[in-house]
């Protein structure tokens, strides 16, 4: 299914619902350039894998970066202090309703 649509009211009235240019300048037109559901998937899917590559990244960098402070010799204290910190982020995107990355 195509964004583009035609909806039908109960009164059996019918609404082209457009989802591109080609298809709200000629509703009666066969013409529409929405992408196949095929190619919706297809760019969901390259979505998925480019989001993957990226938390890969980044666990990779904050393993090593874990793995420095941890080394370090106030790796601890600097560990806490990030434990606070993520802790009080949380109280405040909870109290302003706002969705917790975790
Ligand atoms: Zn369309």
């Amino acid at each position: 299914m195509r964004p583009c649509h035609w909806h039908e009211d109960r009164d059996g009235t019918r609404s082209l619902i457009p989802g591109c240019h080609t298809r709200a300048q000629d509703p009666d037109g066969e013409a529409c350039d929405c992408p196949s559901l095929a190619q919706q998937l297809d760019k969901a899917r390259e979505e998925i894998a480019r989001l993957k590559r990226e938390l890969d990244g980044a666990r990779f960098w904050c393993g090593h970066v874990t793995a420095a402070v941890h080394a370090h010799r106030d790796g601890l204290d600097i560990m806490q202090d990030a434990a606070r910190r993520a802790e009080a982020d949380i109280a405040a995107r909870k109290s302003a309703r706002l969705p917790s990355p975790r």
